[in-house]
């Protein structure tokens, strides 16, 4: 992949329910060396209100934010 390594890298998972075919997905953010380093912060920088969601299953639009998990890229 050619990445360089960074410290402190966050990624974020949104896990969203589709709301036409209930299925659940995931959408990553990389939060980046200067993004938000907590899910909390992630919330705060409004970063969540640029996905573009889109179901994997039906390509609905429309989709229920269900929970968000953290984690660190290695
Ligand atoms: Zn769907």
């Amino acid at each position: 992949m050619g990445l360089a390594l960074q410290a402190s890298s966050r990624v974020f998972a949104l896990h969203i329910r589709c709301s036409n075919c209930l299925k659940e997905s995931v959408q990553e953010i990389f939060g980046g060396q200067s993004g938000p380093s907590d899910v909390e912060e992630l919330i705060e920088s409004g970063l969540i209100g640029q996905v573009r969601y889109s179901c994997v299953h039906c390509e609905s639009a429309i989709g229920q934010l269900v929970a968000i998990t953290e984690g660190e890229m290695e």
